[in-house]
């Protein structure tokens, strides 16, 4: 079996609540499992209205903003070889104002359609504690609690994780599983694909200090937590899909 099929038949679901969420948290591993022949979809909860409103030359007003991040997440996913995104049309910082069990069952519909062996998704601190990604991350684990008992294959849940050490240099009030991974992708041979998904998102400033970042970094792994699973039990992503 080749390299571009060995995956064909898995695929992977990210859920995140902002346009380039996806991309910090798994560029390098939706691109290589693509690349595999993963189907790769992700699921974003807003069009981050709020966000910055350009860097360099650019510059938008706000009422621009949700088209231009949704122009931008939707380069980033196509030069990832993912599926166009799914938009759940939330509000910048408004998603925690809905009821968990409506986000929960929305997600749960695309969850049974789209049958992902692999979910990805922020864990109980959404990594920054934005209260969107923590509402995403409510709504996402009681999706997945449901759907794995409606579905006959083994699905895992996965949270962003970040090594406490790294949580730490980028200022991360975190605790708990979010600085305890158990997958170590590494992801040098992917990174200058992450770096120019980072780049795409040209509105974002955050997006662009993590990309320089990133091209001065050495090394590099995308990391996760799987959930059920110890912290000293670590595992390969590629585990998850070959079982
Ligand atoms: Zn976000």
């Amino acid at each position: 079996m080749n390299k571009t099929n060995r995956y064909e038949n898995k695929s992977i679901l990210g859920i995140f609540a902002h346009p380039d969420d996806e991309t910090s948290g798994a560029g390098c591993t939706f691109t290589k499992f693509a690349r595999m022949g993963a189907k790769i979809t992700v699921i974003t909860a807003t069009r981050g209205e709020l966000g910055t409103l350009g860097t360099g030359n650019l510059s938008v007003t706000r009422e621009q903003l949700p088209a231009v991040r949704e122009g931008e997440l939707r380069k980033v996913l196509s030069l990832f070889g993912a599926k166009p995104p799914i938009l759940l049309g939330y509000k910048d910082q408004e998603v925690q104002l809905e009821r968990t069990a409506v986000i929960s069952d929305k997600l749960l519909h695309y969850m049974k359609f789209i049958e992902p062996d692999v979910v990805v998704t922020f864990g109980p601190q959404g990594i920054s504690k934005h209260s969107d990604h923590i509402a995403i991350h409510k709504g996402a684990i009681d999706a997945f609690n449901n759907y794995k008992f409606e579905v006959s294959k083994t699905v895992n849940l996965l949270y962003i994780a970040i090594p406490e050490l790294v949580a730490k240099e980028f200022n991360l009030d975190i605790d708990g599983p979010e600085t305890q991974p158990n997958i170590y992708m590494p992801a040098r041979e992917y990174l200058d694909v992450k770096i120019k998904a980072l780049r795409t998102y040209k509105s974002q400033e955050d997006a662009q200090e993590f990309a320089e970042w990133l091209e001065n970094s050495t090394q590099y792994h995308e990391t996760f937590k799987v959930v059920g699973l110890d912290a000293d039990q670590s595992l390969l992503f590629e585990e998850l899909l070959d079982g």
